[in-house]
C-alpha cells in the first residue's frame, strides 16, 4: 500500500478531488471495457478474413475487410492512447497538479474538465490558432 500524502487544511486543494477520481475511474472503466470490445471485433474480423482469404487472393470484399481492420485498429490505438492520458490524470490528481494547464499554468475551467476528465491544457492553450495573452 502506497503511502497517500496528507493535506493540511490550509492547503489550497480542489474540494472535488474525490468527485474527479470517480469521474476519471469511471471514464476508464468505460475505456477498458470500449478497448476490449474493439479488441474482440478486430479478432473477428481477422478470423473471418483468415476464412475468406484461403479461397479467393482477389476477393472483392479483401479491400473492405481491410478497411475495416485498419479502422478497428485505429479505434483500439485510441482507447490505449486515452487510457494513459486518464492514467496521467490520476497521477498529476495525487500529486496535486490536476486542473492546472500544463502550457501555461494556468487554471483549467471546471466545465471543461467535465467533459475531458483528461484534459491537459486549458481552453486557449487547447485551441489552435494564434495563442493569446
Ligand atoms: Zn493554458
Amino acid at each position: 500500500m502506497k503511502d497517500a500524502p496528507r493535506y493540511d487544511q490550509g492547503e489550497p486543494r480542489p474540494a472535488t478531488s474525490s468527485t474527479v477520481r470517480a469521474r476519471l475511474a469511471a471514464d476508464r472503466a468505460d475505456t477498458l471495457a470500449r478497448a476490449a470490445a474493439l479488441s474482440r471485433d478486430f479478432d473477428g474480423i481477422v478470423a473471418a478474413n483468415a476464412l475468406v482469404a484461403v479461397d479467393d487472393e482477389h476477393d472483392p470484399e479483401g479491400g473492405t475487410t481491410a478497411f475495416e481492420r485498419a479502422h478497428v485498429a485505429a479505434l483500439m490505438a485510441q482507447a490505449r492512447e486515452h487510457l494513459e492520458e486518464l492514467d496521467q490524470a490520476l497521477e498529476r490528481l495525487e500529486q496535486g497538479q490536476y486542473g492546472q494547464c500544463e502550457r501555461c499554468g494556468g487554471t483549467i475551467p471546471p466545465e471543461r474538465l467535465q467533459i475531458r476528465p483528461a484534459a491537459t491544457t486549458c481552453v486557449s492553450c487547447a485551441r489552435p490558432g494564434p495563442r493569446r495573452a
